[in-house]
């Protein structure tokens, strides 16, 4: 309880959440969860970086 700010509902509650916005494409860095939590925010980054990964995989199969 160090981070009053971030409450791990609120945490699960945006990873439900990002699933449906993902898929959706919709603007995932203008959740205001993400404002306040750096891990979600990192999730975030992490998601964006795997999935341009993958799409380069796919482009760049000769
Ligand atoms: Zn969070």
């Amino acid at each position: 309880m160090k981070e009053p700010e971030t409450e791990p509902t609120a945490c699960e509650d945006f990873q439900q959440r990002l699933t449906v916005l993902t898929q959706s494409g919709e603007g995932l860095y203008r959740d205001s969860h993400l404002r306040i939590c750096q891990g979600c925010s990192a999730l975030v980054v992490d998601l964006e970086m795997i999935s341009e990964s993958a799409r380069n995989v796919f482009g760049s199969t000769e």
